[in-house]
């Protein structure tokens, strides 16, 4: 006799072992099958995030997508899934590109990674590093964060990601300026999604929300508008695909990710979607309907409810909401803080 707790389910579409059970649907998956699901639901979703005008940005440049690799498991799923879908068109180019926040032992293996997948897909590949557009590395700043919290109180508490987050953000504004980017391609999974949703409700920062990608009926102005094509595919999914498909991926923990608030929001959003199975799917539903009845409303300028209105930083034209922007005001503090 067999014993049930041992007995490999099959897939549902055919007779091999599953490697999957998606348990917010029922369904069990063979590589094969979870391979071309994750495709389907891919694509559907590139089709109605990706709006390209038929008429091209100038005669001789095709619509071109930055796409945004860290080196990691999503972003090579991304490109690969770009490659394979977008790749085809005349009328589309697609350049990697990756931002160096200079973490020692952490990030040069992830852009060898990045650099090995690129070139795999030829792809071209740009890289771009704090340094580069004038930030000092991730390392250098972690053990500058004690005397920066000493002398500027509105630093005090800030967590290294608080920063990387700014800083990476500028990053691949500035990749997307230099190569000349229409739109951005960024990886983020299911997971990463439902828990950036959570964190901005938890904070009642619905304006946040109303923001977030993908950008393509919603456009933020003065800002490539960024897609993220996986948005509906779990971790575990875009993980088995990455190892599925053999692609090369750098997988360690950040040193400096010790605090963050979003390793909570990890926390909650998992144990959650254990308990009560499509709980992630309800977070980003949540999402597009929140943008939805923002978009059908929108008040008239000037009334309460209405979004702050995107403005250039006053030093270096960057789109924000104040004055200076966050990345011009962190790199006063630096200063400042040596200047003390
Ligand atoms: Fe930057 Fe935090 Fe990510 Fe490390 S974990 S790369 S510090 S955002």
């Amino acid at each position: 006799m067999v014993d049930s707790a041992l007995r490999v389910a099959s897939c549902d579409r055919c007779a091999n072992p599953a490697i999957l059970h998606q348990r917010y649907s029922g369904r069990h998956y063979c590589q094969l099958h979870l391979n071309d699901s994750i495709r389907r639901r891919v694509s559907k979703e590139l089709r109605k995030q990706l709006d390209l005008p038929s008429r091209l940005p100038t005669a001789s440049q095709p619509h071109r997508i930055l796409v945004a690799i860290s080196g990691g498991k999503d972003s090579a799923v991304l490109l690969e899934m770009l490659v394979r879908l977008l790749g085809p068109r005349r009328d589309v180019e697609l350049i990697a590109g990756s931002v160096d926040e200079i973490i020692e032992g952490y990030r040069s293996p992830s852009l060898e990674c990045a650099k090995e997948l690129a070139d795999t897909l030829g792809v071209r590949w740009e890289q771009i590093s704090y340094t580069d557009i004038g930030f000092i590395g991730m390392d250098e700043l972690v053990s500058k964060i004690p005397q920066i919290g000493e002398n500027v109180a509105q630093t005090k508490g800030m967590l290294p990601c608080s920063w990387c987050g700014v800083f990476r953000r500028q990053g691949l504004n500035a990749l997307a300026k230099r190569v000349g980017a229409d739109w951005m391609a960024l990886g983020h999974n299911l997971d990463d999604m439902a828990q950036t949703v959570l964190m901005n409700m938890q904070k009642g920062d619905i304006e946040r929300v109303i923001r977030l990608a993908p950008h393509g009926g919603s456009p933020v102005e003065g800002l490539v508008p960024r897609i993220v094509p996986l948005r509906w595919i779990p971790e575990q999914e875009v993980h088995a695909y990455a190892i599925g498909a053999d692609l090369p991926f750098h997988h360690s923990d950040c040193p400096h990710v010790e605090g963050a608030l979003r390793q909570r929001h990890r926390e909650v959003v998992a144990k959650m979607e254990q308990d009560v199975p499509g709980t992630r799917h309800g977070l980003v539903h949540a999402m597009d309907s929140i943008k939805e009845l923002y978009q059908s409303v929108q008040p008239t300028e000037g009334a309460a409810g209405q979004l702050k209105k995107a403005r250039k930083c006053v030093r270096c034209s960057e789109v924000t909401s104040q004055e200076l922007c966050q990345a011009c005001q962190m790199r006063d503090w630096i200063i400042l803080s040596e200047e003390e």
